[in-house]
């Protein structure tokens, strides 16, 4: 069969891949100028820099962890985030390091003691926002220092004007364990991303094209392949008949310093509202040992309002965007030929390894 794939992300080059393997001729269609879309990663003074924000891969799903080891070799970095709350580091996630820092407790029992006596203050009322929502959860202090001001810039907006079920739940880890995942297994792909989904599509059945863009040309590809599979945003394919679903986007500034290490760590997040940036990435503390001694390349995070035309990043989960999203997944249903997949295909904050997991089910399901 004749395939098409729009878009050369992790979910469409997975998807390619499997397809060759059964003998389809498959075309890539990328409206940028490079493939893997965000999980892109470019080498800078020998540095693999993430292009589009920190990109840890974790997942306590075995078979796909197994299968993206077939793409390359993966070091044991464990994401272990810090905190700087007004020129005070914490460790996150919350664990015994950061009650320790935050409070001078010792034991489990003392940290939990001084979580409850801090929660009391919401006790008993159902919380209406974000902030209260976080104080039942935690206490006021680690809210006001390491979840406010954050949460306030992701969201740009007051954390009292944010619905509480944005934080459904607050990990407290009650070891002294800085390792912010529970999954099974973790890591940064050693040489970078990029080459993963250049060895997913290195195959003499599949075409890539760059910058181009599928809407330039909707009706000749539809009607010119059997099957296309769709990574691109779901609104987008309807040409926003019933409206446009809503992203939270992002700004990145790339730096080059000339010092060996900047900030010892490959994230530092900054939680208080007064520095725009949400977090600081050194990308060459993804790789041990990798880069000119001398030199380094940070990155600074700037979240940012979405409007249409700009990248969207993150989808907005909540009630409204979703019964948008579910009125246009029933026109997609409606679309025999296209398989809408990926993050924007889906409206999901898929992470990576559920995106491989996913692509792989839908080829399952299709073949
Ligand atoms: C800032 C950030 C940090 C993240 N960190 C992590 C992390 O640490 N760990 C983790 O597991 N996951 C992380 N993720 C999620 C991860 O990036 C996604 O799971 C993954 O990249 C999704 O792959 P995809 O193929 O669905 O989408 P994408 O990577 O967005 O690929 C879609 C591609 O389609 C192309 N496209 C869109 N429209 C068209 C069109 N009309 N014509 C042609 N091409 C088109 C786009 O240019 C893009 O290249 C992060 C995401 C972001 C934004």
């Amino acid at each position: 069969m004749k395939i098409l794939i729009v878009g050369s992300g992790l979910y469409g080059a997975v998807f390619a891949h499997e397809a060759t393997k059964r003998g389809h001729q498959v075309t890539v269609i990328e409206k940028r100028n490079h493939i893997a879309g965000n999980i892109y990663t470019e080498e800078i003074d020998g540095i693999q820099v993430h292009k589009y924000g920190a990109h840890i891969f974790h997942t306590s799903n075995k078979k796909v962890w197994d299968y993206i080891q077939q793409f390359a070799e993966f070091n044991r970095y464990t994401n272990s985030p810090v905190a700087n709350y007004k020129g005070h580091m914490y460790n996150l996630p919350f664990n015994m390091n950061t009650f320790s820092e935050m409070w001078g407790v010792r034991t489990p029992q003392e940290a939990m003691d001084k979580i409850n006596e801090q929660r009391k203050e919401i006790a008993g009322k159902e919380p209406q926002n974000l902030e209260e929502q976080a104080i039942s959860l935690i206490g006021r202090d680690i809210y006001e220092k390491l979840i406010k001001g954050y949460t306030e810039k992701q969201w740009g907006r007051k954390a009292t004007d944010l619905p509480p079920f944005i934080i459904k739940r607050l990990p407290v880890r009650l070891t002294y364990d800085n390792n912010y995942f529970n999954d099974d297994y973790q890591g940064i792909p050693k040489g970078g991303y990029t080459q993963i989904v250049e060895k997913m599509l290195d195959n003499p059945n599949i075409t890539v094209k760059l910058n181009t863009d599928f809407f330039d040309k909707k009706d000749e590809y539809l009607k010119s392949f059997d099957k296309i599979v769709y990574t691109g945003p779901i609104d987008q394919f309807f040409d926003y008949k019933l409206g446009h679903l809503e992203y939270r986007s992002l700004r990145f500034e790339t730096e080059e310093k000339n010092v060996g290490n900047y900030q010892g760590n490959a994230v530092i997040n900054y939680t208080e509202a007064e520095i725009p940036y949400t977090r600081i990435i050194e990308h060459k503390h993804f790789e041990f040992g990798k880069g000119d001694e001398d030199k380094t390349i940070i990155t600074r995070e700037y979240p940012a309002e979405w409007k249409p035309g700009d990248e969207p990043y993150y989808p907005v989960n909540d009630d409204k965007n979703n019964e948008l999203y579910a009125e246009y997944k029933d026109l997609a249903d409606k679309e025999d030929k296209v398989i809408f997949g990926g993050r924007l295909g889906q409206y999901k904050y898929y992470n990576m390894d559920q995106v491989i997991a996913a692509s792989l089910e839908a080829f399952r399901k299709w073949k």
